[in-house]
């Protein structure tokens, strides 16, 4: 193209087109030779730069770039073009998109470049504004992406015809199956055949835009039946639904937690209903709040007689501190604790009972109540005290035996030398028994040996104490003020009623004894003193001619 016919031919088409047209010629500095009047609008140039090279009408920096673009297009020989950015004369940043074109003399001499400026100010704000919508976009799918993903529950993507689309990754880990291998399987395929139908109706309400919630069973990789809860969920797009979610909860374990529980309570329910031993639940007050059926049959009262009242309420007051401090103490120590208490039956009795509480802690460890197994030891206690008496007491006659004797004579050497109230032991042998024996029988002797035990017991005060020792050895523990003078008098008493008739169904017989008294001394009596000084009285009685008493101390 050629310069010259351009600047005649068109002068008036470039004075009058839109765009912004620079004509510069080619020299070394490049020189502004023409600006449309929309070039010096957009710039705010004017007539005054014509002639000027572009270092004179720019600044530094723009100058420089535009020499760039200028010299690019010169060496290259083609049409080139550039974005630039400037600010409007009116103060705004506008964008331009610059195309230059060179133009060639007859000896194909570069000698000017033309310059189109087109504002794309416009398009560049669209654009910009497009990138800004797509990266919210890609924001936004990418946390949905993510929801999706991540999600806790199983989520699967179903097409209306019911065929997978996609699956996260928590559907993988409950079915075990890959999202590649089910992608494209009927969803349906998973589902229990006892819930096919239900699933059917189910989903087809959720494609006509209604999101459903319902259980079902699927069966896992592993064939596993796994219990879900399932929600159908419509995804709509341009109001249409275009496919459903599929939310998948495994509630497998909840289920089975849930029915251990129901076994384990029906198990404690029918352990309780049928006990025979007392079971009682408590709260953390101590509260009654269960008792089983066994507590009408043992102590003869209803369950409403117990129900929200305290534990404490029918034990014995004597017995009520030590239950709640063993109690407490099991709590504190999370160990079973063992308690004999005495407790109200319906009939107005002490019941000796023994109880076995067990504290029980919630899943946090804090303790949460109580479980009581209660049984009637009264057997028991009746069978320790009778224990207790035949350890204590001589077969032949009921009397206290020489075990009984020594813990009693203990104790009351003790209260004598605290209170000084006089303390006198009578050591009594029946005489010539080998005798009595040998003439009348064994038989004969024993019914003696009971016979004498009634009759010195018939010589003493109540909380005074006759005991056999053993053989045809008896004692008498005498204590009180004044137990000195009892003492002869008691022996007197004794000897007074040997004389009464001694007849064994029909064989008539004598029997007399000997008696050695002990009184304790004023200071540091000892039992060990008082028997020994007792056993030589008697000594010397017998030694004396029998049928008497000695008296020591
Ligand atoms: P003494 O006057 O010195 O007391 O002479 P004794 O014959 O009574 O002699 P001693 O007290 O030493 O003998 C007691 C006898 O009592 C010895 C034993 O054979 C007899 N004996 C011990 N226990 C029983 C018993 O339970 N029943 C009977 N029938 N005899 C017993
Ligand atoms: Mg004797």
């Amino acid at each position: 193209m050629n310069y010259e016919n351009v600047v005649t031919s068109q002068r008036v088409l470039m004075e009058g087109i839109q765009n912004m047209l620079f004509v510069i010629k080619v020299d070394s500095n490049f020189t502004y030779e023409f600006l449309n009047r929309a070039a010096m609008e957009g710039t705010g140039l004017n007539q005054d730069v014509l002639g000027k090279p572009i270092d004179e009408v720019y600044p530094d920096a723009p100058a420089t770039f535009l020499y760039e673009q200028y010299r690019k297009a010169v060496s290259s020989r083609k049409v080139t073009t550039y974005e630039d950015s400037y600010m409007s004369p009116k103060g705004f940043l506008s964008f331009s998109e610059t195309t230059l074109t060179p133009l060639f003399d007859n000896k194909e001499n570069c000698t000017h470049i033309v310059a189109v400026v087109k504002d794309i100010t416009n398009e560049k704000w669209a654009e910009s504004e497009i990138k800004k919508s797509k990266d919210i976009l890609l924001e936004n799918k990418q946390k949905y992406q993510s929801l999706y993903d991540y999600n806790l529950d199983a989520i699967i993507t179903i097409d209306l015809n019911g065929n997978i689309t996609a699956t996260n990754l928590a559907a993988e880990s409950i079915s075990q199956f890959s999202s590649a291998e089910v992608t494209g399987t009927s969803f349906k395929s998973y589902v229990i055949p006892e819930h096919i139908e239900l699933v059917n109706e189910r989903f087809q309400l959720a494609a006509g835009g209604t999101s459903q919630q319902l259980r079902m069973a699927i069966t896992n990789k592993s064939g596993n039946k796994m219990n879900i809860i399932a929600k159908f969920t419509p995804i709509i797009t341009n109001n249409k639904v275009t496919g459903i979610y599929g939310i998948y909860k495994d509630i497998t374990e909840q289920e089975n937690t849930l029915r251990q529980l129901k076994e384990s309570e029906e198990l404690f329910r029918i352990i309780a209903e049928n006990a025979s031993d007392l079971i009682t639940l408590l709260d953390k007050r101590g509260q009654i709040i269960y008792v089983s059926p066994s507590y009408k049959d043992i102590l003869g009262f209803d369950n409403e007689e117990y129900e929200n009242k305290h534990f404490l309420h029918n034990v014995y007051k004597d017995d009520q501190e030590m239950i709640n401090d063993g109690i407490s103490t099991a709590v504190k120590d999370r160990k079973p604790c063992k308690l004999k208490f005495r407790q109200l039956n319906n009939a107005g009795d002490w019941i000796w009972s023994e109880l076995t509480g067990t504290p029980v802690y919630d899943e946090l460890n804090n303790f949460n109540h109580m479980v009581v197994l209660t049984r009637d030891i009264t057997f028991q206690k009746e069978y320790e005290a009778r224990l207790r008496y035949v350890a204590m007491h001589d077969a032949l006659t009921g009397l206290p035996n020489r075990r009984f004797f020594n813990e009693q004579i203990t104790k009351a050497v003790d209260s004598f030398n605290d209170k000084k109230d006089g303390l006198a032991v009578l050591m009594i042998d029946i005489d010539y028994f080998k005798t009595i024996n040998d003439t009348f029988g064994h038989d004969i002797g024993d019914l003696v040996i009971e016979e004498f035990g009634k009759r010195i017991s018939g010589c003493i005060r109540d909380d005074d104490m006759a005991a056999r020792l053993g053989g045809d050895e008896f004692v008498i523990l005498l204590h009180g003020v004044g137990a000195k003078v009892n003492a002869t008098s008691i022996a007197e008493k004794v000897f007074t009623c040997m004389r009464d008739v001694w007849n064994f169904g029909g064989t008539a017989l004598e029997v007399t004894t000997s008696i050695g008294i002990a009184v304790a001394p004023l200071e540091g009596t000892t039992e060990l003193q008082l028997l020994k000084n007792a056993d030589l009285a008697l000594y010397e009685a017998k030694e004396s001619g029998r049928n008497k008493y000695k008296i020591k101390g």
